[in-house]
């Protein structure tokens, strides 16, 4: 067997005990005599692991009561629309704060549903930094205000969540969500597609105050619903039920890895290390972004000439670093440092760097 260093920014690398372990229960899970993918959601057996796998995440990130934890499916795409059907009646307005593709993304997928204001973006700054907090334009009248805590193509990250008042705080922590501690509180409904530091792709986490739940809305087919959903278990009908186990399993990894402190520590010595490798580099390599919001997660960066780009790419995919070609949308590379990848991944990356740098200077 060789498994590579996997940078992928989605679907993206799984914790290998994770997957060693979903191996061996593959063909008899839970001494049932079939795989998890083979039996019901309403069997016994799956709705004991799906109580476990609730307790273990609400544990994990300090969940509170009153918040209710849906194990959803469509993406978080499919979320970008969902989210205003359930929060914003007909006429409404939203506050969206623009801060790089996804968020963008959120907005525009968002607008059928619920006027868009776009209470502050950094579009003209290409992304590079964050809208200052004081310059905010926010509609104490929003239904919501929305952001992305981590923009997994640009690379910038929320490192404080933005105090927005009484107005429900959403964000999509699609590629952040577990990397490290956070006050859920403070959030109206979090969401996150699962294909990054939870599981496999296919399964979207909500954590949703449970009065967000009983908003008036318009009218709806039951299966939009996000009341319906936590009022069913999140099995209003047949959900992914392989996902939600793969999911289990992370969480279990988390909790036997020190949870997210543990991952936090880890984390910040991971981008730290590629970050310094790239400041480092007197310009052979680079990343534009104002420092204080880089991201934790994905870090895009450049080479002083992209005429070789394709020879970085392809000496690092034989050196066994998989997955480094940047987002279209900034050409470059990218490397993405979930939970699953290990500090000794990004070892071998600035390792790898250092000596393409050496031989192609
Ligand atoms: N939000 C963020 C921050 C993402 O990174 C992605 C996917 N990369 C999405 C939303 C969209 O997720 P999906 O493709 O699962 O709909």
């Amino acid at each position: 067997m060789s498994r590579v260093w996997n940078f992928s920014a989605g679907p993206a690398a799984l914790p290998l005990p994770v997957l060693e372990r979903a191996q061996r229960e593959l063909l008899d899970w839970n001494a049932s005599g079939a795989s998890v993918m083979e039996q019901s959601h309403r069997g016994k057996r799956f709705i004991a692991m799906a109580h476990k796998v609730d307790a273990d995440l609400r544990e994990l990130m300090g969940i509170p009561d009153n918040y209710a934890v849906l194990f959803e499916q469509g993406g978080a795409t499919q979320h970008f629309a969902q989210i205003p059907m359930n929060l914003a009646r007909e006429g409404d307005s939203a506050d969206y704060i623009i801060t790089g593709h996804w968020s963008e993304k959120a907005a525009n997928e968002g607008a059928p549903y619920v006027h868009v204001n776009v209470a502050a973006t950094s579009k003209a700054e290409s992304f590079l930094r964050m809208p200052a907090r004081e310059t905010w334009q926010l509609d104490p009248k929003a239904a919501y205000v929305h952001i992305a805590t981590n923009e997994t193509i640009h690379g910038v990250q929320f490192k404080q969540v933005p105090e927005v008042g009484d107005v429900p705080l959403v964000a999509d922590m699609s590629s952040d969500i577990l990397s490290g501690p956070v006050d859920v509180s403070r959030y109206g409904l979090i969401y996150a597609g699962a294909q990054k530091n939870i599981g496999p792709s296919g399964l979207v986490l909500i954590i949703i105050r449970r009065d967000l739940l009983e908003r008036p809305i318009r009218p709806m087919a039951k299966i939009f619903r996000y009341l319906e959903h936590a009022a069913n278990d999140s099995m209003l009908n047949t959900p992914n039920t392989w996902g939600w186990y793969l999911a289990g399993l992370t969480f279990e990894w988390l909790k036997d890895n020190g949870g997210l402190v543990a991952m936090a520590e880890r984390n910040r010595q991971k981008s730290e290390l590629l970050y310094a490798t790239i400041d480092g580099s007197g310009g052979y390599y680079r990343n534009p972004i104002d420092p204080p919001v880089r991201s934790r997660m994905n870090v895009p960066f450049t080479l002083h000439d992209s005429a070789l780009d394709a020879a970085f790419l392809q000496e690092s995919e034989a050196a066994g670093l998989m997955a480094l070609k940047g987002h279209k949308a900034l050409g470059g590379m990218r490397a993405s440092l979930y939970n699953a990848v290990p500090l000794e991944a990004v070892h071998a990356l600035v390792d790898f760097m250092h000596d393409f740098a050496h031989r192609h200077g």
